[in-house]
């Protein structure tokens, strides 16, 4: 092994040392005979590995974009490193601690939440916007009282005897005031104005005096004024003023609440969408082709709310997408997804100007661009088709298409390799200067790929003159 190979490792290349995720080694197969129709064609017992063998780590605060063509298998390993699928192999640690291990996934699914490709048909049309912001907090019962939070209120009183005030707190303030080292406190001002006595709270609670409110007699001594703190709300009107302020937050109106999908625009279902992701006040999102169903200057639009989103609150993102240029506006770092595997990774702008791994470099020369420069730059440099994820070329999975390819690449894997860039890495044995890649006889990927076409039409020419 070259000293510029290293084994894959899921916390390489990221460029920080507090990952807040960490995938090592993912596998997700899907068994060739789930469905009854794979049992009436028969089975050839292979499975569809969607994943396999996946590693990388985002840190705290990063995105990291993943990309690939359609059916390389980003979404299932969104998918699967969210637990929504179960891995055939592999771990996930999420701030530490490993996902799949976990007796409960709850407090997980707080933390890590997705924003679905599609506004249209991610959202219930039977739901206002409200009710579908508001539902992962019905679901996890939130927000919720812990009866070992204690409350307390820090009381300013203003025109009258201190000692003379009684400030009552509910137990379950606890629900919309944040405790600190297991106190929520409560900041309540009580002054006295013309022989009257009132109460405000700093906090979205309510402050009423219960007695004491018109005794004052002037002297400062008069009856004891008890101020009770409460919510003052259902909990489905706090659900409810968080959906407006979570709608607010993503750029619509709160008076929208009660609007039904339809009589949103795809961008502004987009946003209800992403709303509803950060009603939990997660910590990171999966963003699984979050703007590939809109159009261009929306596109934008959303990019730079996902930006902001992600400065306010300090958000980690695994933003998938099939668009590079997408990818780049928004990623510190870029893993290149190729039939289940990553063959690239690496800074933003590493991946972008000197692309290392073949898959990469003609997934950027398949972007339309408009400078007039580049006319003459190859669109057409990703020919072919993916090949079945059921039954992988051996050797490096891209030789099929590879312009590059040589005997070498079908009869050996390649590793994981380090580029010049630091955190930059390729799996091509390109990079490797003495590999025998080299000296190997170069392959006609176009003729063969003609070649298989061929046999495909007369196999299915065959089938019809036998059905005949
Ligand atoms: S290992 Fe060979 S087939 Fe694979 S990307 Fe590199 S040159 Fe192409």
């Amino acid at each position: 092994m070259s000293d510029r190979e290293r084994s894959r490792d899921a916390s390489d290349g990221t460029g920080g040392d507090h990952p807040l995720l960490e995938v090592d080694g993912l596998r997700k197969y899907f068994a060739d005979d789930d469905s009854i129709l794979d049992r009436l064609l028969g089975s050839d017992g292979r499975s569809v590995k969607a994943v396999d063998g996946v590693s990388f780590a985002i840190q705290e605060g990063e995105t990291l974009g993943l990309v690939g063509e359609s059916g390389c298998g980003k979404s299932t390993t969104g998918e699967t490193l969210l637990a929504l699928q179960d891995p055939t192999d592999g771990d996930v640690r999420f701030d530490g601690e490993s996902v799949f291990g976990r007796d409960d996934l709850t407090a997980f699914r707080r933390r890590a939440q997705v924003v679905f490709q599609d506004p249209f048909s991610s959202l219930d049309p039977r739901q206002t916007a409200g009710a579908i912001v508001t539902e992962p907090l019905v679901i996890h019962g939130l927000p919720d009282t812990d009866p070992g939070v204690r409350t307390e209120a820090d009381v300013t009183v203003e025109g009258l005897d201190p000692d003379r005030v009684e400030v009552r707190v509910g137990d379950d303030v606890d629900r919309v005031v944040e405790p600190v080292d297991g106190v929520a406190t409560v900041h309540v001002t009580v002054r006295r104005q013309g022989g009257t006595v009132s109460a405000s709270v700093a906090e979205d609670l309510t402050a009423r005096v219960v007695r004491g409110a018109d005794s004052d007699d002037g002297s400062g001594r008069g009856e004891p004024v008890v101020v009770e703190v409460s919510l003052g709300r259902s909990l489905s009107e706090i659900r409810r003023d968080r959906a407006k302020e979570l709608l607010e937050r993503v750029g619509l109106s709160a008076d929208q609440v009660d609007r039904y999908p339809h009589e949103f625009s795809g961008g502004q279902r987009q946003r209800i969408g992403i709303a509803r992701a950060l009603a939990l006040e997660p910590d990171f999102l999966v963003l699984d082709e979050p703007v590939s169903a809109l159009d261009v200057s929306v596109q934008a639009q959303i990019l730079n709310l996902l930006s902001d989103l992600q400065e306010e609150l300090g958000l980690t993102y695994l933003f998938i997408a099939h668009d590079l240029s997408v990818v780049r506006h928004i990623s510190d770092r870029v893993a290149v997804m190729y039939l289940g595997e990553i063959v690239e990774r690496g800074p933003v702008d590493a991946i972008f100007e000197d692309p290392q791994h073949p898959y990469t470099q003609a997934l950027l020369d398949s972007v339309p661009r408009a400078d007039t420069s580049e006319q003459g730059r190859r669109v057409d440099a990703l020919a072919g088709d993916v090949p079945s994820p059921r039954d992988p070329p051996a050797g490096c999975r891209f030789h099929t298409r590879c312009p590059h390819a040589r005997e070498a690449c079908r009869a050996e894997a390649p590793g994981d390799y380090e580029a010049e860039v630091p955190g930059q890495r390729a799996a091509c044995f390109r990079l490797i200067d003495d590999h025998p890649y080299w000296d190997s006889e170069p392959i006609d990927v176009a003729a063969e790929r003609a070649e298989r076409d061929r046999s495909t039409d007369d196999g299915a020419g065959d089938a019809t003159a036998d059905d005949d």
